[in-house]
């Protein structure tokens, strides 16, 4: 029984992809031997493909106000109790400039899905940073759009997009959003990102409620045929003025199978070690790392604002996760053998 893991796991790393059927048993049927082994495959093809080189990226949550309701997240629309901010171009500009003294060489602008940023003050942020700051990457996190409005995003500018599909199971995303979301054209914008140039990320929580072994195979074999650049997966972790207040919160041992999971499928691919992975074990995203994950996203929001972007419970926002904490980072990833580059840290392909 166990040798056959084994050999799942031996025949992704060699052809990068397995059958529904295949998938399946390899999460039905994993042990606590068996996940270290894909791990440590992982960490091997991390290597291959990066070498000991981390890339960093510096998160600025620019808005908290979103017209969604997502029963998981911490800042949807129903939640009156989140206290709601926002930053303009100068705050953003401010922060980049902090950030760029540190050595990141990508910026990710994440927010809810504000109206305050139309098309067209959303594209005068972008040339503003990529005008003062040619040589860095600008990633965007901002949700779902009209074709016509990321196409106005890469023109000015953008490079990269970050809109996790969530979940590739119809019913399982009915589930986890009111009925005015659809999963459908979540995939839709996510393959409009990819037709317009952009590297695409896409990826899902792990542990949310109603997921299934199922509905974990379709998302495996969904990012398989979209082959995004980049994933991300962390924990659920329960928000306690949401829906979703007493569901549990994924696992550590589950999140790092899947990231292993995930390089051994997508060996070039930009994995991150998520601050959600961070919040639920101290040492979260060095194991990330040694799961195959080679991306760590500090926060460089202002300190005023971090506290108030809290899509769930007890999310770190002071220390080590934080941009001035990147010494200590720095320390962390030496500890396990890796070093963090000043480098816009692109898609290997796209170097
Ligand atoms: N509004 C943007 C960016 C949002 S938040 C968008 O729609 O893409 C980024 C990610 O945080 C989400 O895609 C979701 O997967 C994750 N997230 C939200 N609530 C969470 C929770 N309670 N636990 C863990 N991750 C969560």
């Amino acid at each position: 029984m166990k040798s056959m893991i084994y050999e799942l796991i031996d025949k992704l790393y060699e052809t990068n992809t397995l059958s529904s059927a295949e998938f399946y048993e390899l999460f039905t049927d994993r042990s606590e031997e068996t996940d270290t082994y894909a791990k440590q495959l992982a960490c091997k093809v991390r290597e291959e493909n990066f070498g000991n080189s981390i890339y960093i990226r510096g998160l600025i949550e620019f808005t908290n106000y979103c017209r969604n309701d997502c029963y998981y997240c911490g800042i949807r629309r129903s939640n009156k109790k989140a206290q709601r901010y926002r930053l303009d171009k100068e705050d953003i500009l401010t922060c980049c400039e902090m950030g760029y003294g540190l050595g990141f060489r990508t910026f990710v602008l994440q927010g809810g899905e504000d109206a305050y940023f139309t098309e067209e003050r959303m594209t005068g942020i972008i040339r503003a940073v990529k005008e003062k700051y040619p040589d860095c990457a600008l990633t965007l996190s901002i949700g779902e759009k009209p074709l016509h409005t990321y196409e106005a995003y890469r023109l000015a500018g953008a490079d990269r997009y970050l809109l996790r599909h969530e979940t590739a199971d119809d019913e399982h995303y009915g589930r986890l959003h009111p009925p005015e979301l659809s999963a459908a054209y979540r995939r839709e914008c996510l393959q409009n990102l990819k037709n317009l140039g952009f590297q695409t990320g896409a990826g899902f929580m792990v542990g949310s409620p109603y997921q299934t072994t199922e509905t974990l195979v379709k998302d495996f074999l969904f990012l398989k045929e979209l082959n995004p650049e980049m994933v991300g997966i962390g924990p659920f972790i329960s928000h306690h003025d949401t829906p979703f207040k007493d569901e549990k919160s994924g696992t550590l041992a589950d999140t790092l199978f899947y990231l292993g999971i995930l390089r051994l499928m997508l060996p070039c691919a930009l994995l991150p070690a998520t601050t959600a992975l961070g919040t639920i074990h101290p040492t979260g995203r060095e194991l990330g790392i040694l799961a195959g994950a080679n991306v760590v996203m500090p926060n460089l929001s202002p300190l005023a604002v971090r506290r108030k972007y809290l899509l769930y419970d007890d999310k770190i926002c002071t220390g080590e996760e934080a941009a001035e904490g990147l010494a200590n980072l720095q320390k962390r990833m030496e500890g396990i053998g890796c070093c963090i580059v000043v480098d816009r840290g692109d898609y290997p392909a796209d170097r």
